[in-house]
């Protein structure tokens, strides 16, 4: 375990007391939360948060070998998430949805390389049923059995409710019994109303959103949970969004792990109203928000970070700021590259092994569970190049 943080060599006084509740094992307050968003002292929150996941995790850091996969861009709310830079209208350049044949095509490079987890988000495609869905889930439960599918976002589950005119309840059910296996955490954004009028106006709202996961988690379907940060909110709004988590979480134990998101400006409306555009987050706003997380979602098993938004050498640092949970090799990233991302677009097995050891942790491969499924990587070799990774074939939407 790392050393114990010293209350008396933290600088901020305003921390001291965090940091005696922090050893204590004591469970913060808002308050606590909003002074650790407030102070200058990074090191000395960054000190804590490590000591905090030390505590919970040692020094194991997990990985997954996963690959994304985007079904559609096209979204029904392309004009109404001003922060969004992915989507598009159905006859938009750009605009594209995939066949069951094209995603199944894709999903092909998982035969390549280690892949143990499809991660499948997108837009709220006005005439995409939930059958297209489920069948996709079957096929691709059907060809990679060893495959964990983590799918939909709780916006999508209740965009497909209100398309089938049923519940999300119903929709969740239908997923689990073609294979799914977990839902990610996007789309919470931000809770607060004020904030959802500027930035989401028309997306579920915080209420919702909870509903979903509260039911996903009831149904034995695990989840993971989000913010986006650096946009429009205030550390109020970031403290109550993270006190809402904690309290789904108290309820039901259903979340997995806590992923702070960085907002990216580029080509996207908002972005050009803040004039932001170039101008992302800073890797200073990037480590408080892992370590608040840490230290705040006392009963979150993980916090990850999200390296294609903050870049992996961000990522590293993260490791040391009460992280242990650096998203995989994703193959292929759409979503933050529309929005200016500047990194690679996937990063291979072997890369995120090195990352993980050169910030002197441990690597852990895990599944989308969180059981282990690799922690042993001595005779380890970098997988041969040469494995399909070109852009795959879309229709136009
Ligand atoms: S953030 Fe999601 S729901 Fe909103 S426009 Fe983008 S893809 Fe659609």
């Amino acid at each position: 375990m790392a050393p114990l943080p010293d209350p008396a060599r933290i600088r901020d006084p305003r921390l001291r007391a965090v940091a005696e509740k922090v050893i204590a094992g004591s469970r913060l307050e808002e308050a606590d939360a909003l002074a650790c968003f407030a102070t200058g002292d990074l090191l000395g929150l960054g000190a804590m948060a490590d000591w905090a996941n030390a505590r919970r995790n040692g020094d194991r850091v997990f990985f997954s070998a996963n690959q994304h996969i985007n079904p559609t861009n096209v979204c029904v709310l392309r004009n109404t998430c001003v922060f969004c830079s992915f989507a598009r209208m159905p006859k938009e350049e750009g605009a594209y949805t995939r066949t069951l044949d094209e995603v199944l095509h894709e999903a092909e490079q998982a035969r390549h390389g280690p892949t143990r987890e499809f991660h499948i988000v997108g837009g709220l495609h006005p005439k995409l049923r939930l059958a297209y869905y489920t069948e996709m889930i079957r096929e691709l439960k059907a060809r990679f059995p060893q495959v964990h599918v983590k799918a939909l976002t709780a916006v999508e589950i209740a965009h497909l409710a209100r398309v089938e005119r049923t519940s999300s309840r119903e929709v969740l059910q239908a997923l689990k019994e073609a294979g799914l296996t977990s839902l990610p955490g996007g789309g919470a954004e931000v809770f607060s109303t004020a904030v959802r009028a500027t930035i989401a106006e028309r997306k579920l709202t915080g209420a919702e959103w909870l509903r979903v996961h509260r039911e996903a988690h009831e149904l034995g379907i695990p989840t993971n949970c989000t913010m986006l940060y650096g946009h429009v909110e205030t550390a109020e709004d970031r403290v109550a969004h993270l006190a809402a988590l904690r309290g789904l979480q108290d309820e039901t134990g259903g979340f997995l792990t806590y992923i702070p998101l960085a907002y990216h400006p580029d080509h996207n409306e908002l972005g050009e109203e803040l004039g932001r555009t170039g101008t992302a987050t800073t890797g200073y706003e990037d480590l408080k928000n892992i370590a608040v997380g840490r230290l705040f979602l006392d009963n979150i098993p993980h916090v990850k970070t999200h390296w294609p938004m903050v870049t992996p050498f961000l990522s590293q640092i993260a490791l040391a700021f009460g992280c242990d949970d650096v998203e995989g090799t994703v193959v292929y990233e759409r979503i933050y590259h529309e929005a200016g991302a500047t990194t690679d677009m996937g990063m291979p097995y072997h890369e995120l092994v090195r990352l993980i050891r050169g910030a002197g942790r441990r690597p852990v491969e895990r599944d989308s569970l969180y059981q282990p499924v690799r922690e042993e990587f001595e005779d380890f070799t970098p997988p041969p190049r040469g494995a399909p990774r070109g852009l795959p074939v879309v229709h136009a939407a």
